[in-house]
């Protein structure tokens, strides 16, 4: 699936400081109520204590691609960059958690520019497909890379973040937000600029080259 996030400055003023509903993580399938229509968490059996971990989300019923599975409505901004939240801008400060279920994305992928929401990635989804997460959609830098197990064909292996991946990798598996494009253009932007900077300073070094050289020649 992939997710739309909003990257205009005042999209962030407007994000609560605190989730406008309070969500716990489940831990278990005891007691539990998923936290929107249309898929649901399906819990590790795992019982050393870190179940959450192999948690996953699964769709309860198909989705044609691009459909939306979840309007982000009760995001709240983030206190720290965490495993848990998602990126939204380019600012230092700019994630967000997602205070739902959307959280046991596994390997989640976030998407399309200007609305807060989750949406299926080109393949759709079908019913009792896990959900997974393409997580260069939103994030461009990942301080610990993870190794990927979702199986897709198109699996990076190891995912990174945006950063480390061209624009035709990011768009061959679907919604790439709009902040990752403008870091992916200044990204861009910066290489041309150090080439052409490396160039000059070859071309200069030549230069002295070439006048010593004349130089040598006149003597
Ligand atoms: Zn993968």
């Amino acid at each position: 699936m992939s997710m739309s996030i909003i990257s205009l400055d005042a999209v962030k003023d407007h994000l609560p400081n605190d989730a406008p509903a309070e969500y716990l993580k489940p831990m278990s399938a005891e007691g539990y109520t998923p936290s929107h229509t249309g898929f649901h968490v399906v819990f590790s059996s795992a019982a050393n204590g870190s179940e959450s971990f192999s948690s996953k989300l699964v769709a309860d019923r198909a989705f044609a691609p691009g459909e939306r599975l979840a309007l982000l409505d009760n995001k709240s901004l983030a206190p720290v960059k965490a495993y848990s939240s998602v990126q939204f801008g380019n600012g230092p400060d700019d994630h967000l958690e997602l205070n739902s279920d959307i959280l046991f994305k596994m390997y989640l992928y976030p998407g399309a520019p200007g609305r807060w929401e989750v949406v299926a990635g080109p393949r759709g989804l079908s019913a009792g497909q896990d959900i997974t997460f393409f997580y260069p959609s939103t994030e461009w830098d990942m301080a610990q890379g993870f190794d990927c197990s979702c199986g897709a064909k198109t699996c990076l292996g190891h995912v990174y973040g945006a950063a480390h991946l061209t624009l035709e990798e990011l768009e061959a598996r679907g919604l790439v937000n709009e902040h990752i494009r403008a870091a992916k253009a200044a990204q861009a932007a910066t290489i041309r600029a150090n080439k052409a900077k490396a160039a000059s300073v070859a071309n200069g070094v030549n230069g002295v080259v070439n006048v010593n050289g004349a130089a040598n020649g006149v003597h």
